[in-house]
């Protein structure tokens, strides 16, 4: 989608310290990360928010938190754990119209959010 800031990552017009690529996924570290490892994982396909996803979305989903686990370990969280997020929507704070799933770690986490 031509106007969308991630999908403009993904191509390389705006520049992200990836972390990670393959054909069907891009990772790349927050520009404002919340916690000492923060970063996102989106698929290449331009989905909006994960209410806008199809049946045929689910297994690319599903393979994009299987990804987000193997680069959580490589950033060294499998100890101690880690936050997987999606913000949906503007009442969960959803600011970038393309799905994407938050991987925090390096520090403990309240419950509930704020
Ligand atoms: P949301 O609030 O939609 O769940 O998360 C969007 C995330 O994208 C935020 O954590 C924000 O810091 C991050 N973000 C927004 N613009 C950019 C950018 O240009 N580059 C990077 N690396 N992260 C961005
Ligand atoms: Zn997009």
């Amino acid at each position: 989608m031509s106007d969308c800031l991630f999908c403009k990552i993904i191509a390389g017009e705006i520049p992200s310290k990836k972390l990670y690529e393959d054909d069907e996924f891009y990772s790349f570290f927050d520009i404002n990360p919340q916690a000492p490892v923060h970063f996102l994982i989106i698929p290449k396909k331009h989905i909006t928010s994960v209410m806008d996803m199809t049946e045929a979305d689910a297994s690319i989903l599903g393979r994009m938190l299987y990804r987000a686990q193997i680069l959580a370990k490589a950033e060294g969280l499998e100890e101690g754990g880690a936050r997987f997020v999606f913000n949906c929507k503007a009442d969960a704070g959803q600011t970038v119209w393309h799905i994407h799933l938050h991987v925090l770690g390096g520090r403990q986490f309240g419950w509930p959010p704020g």
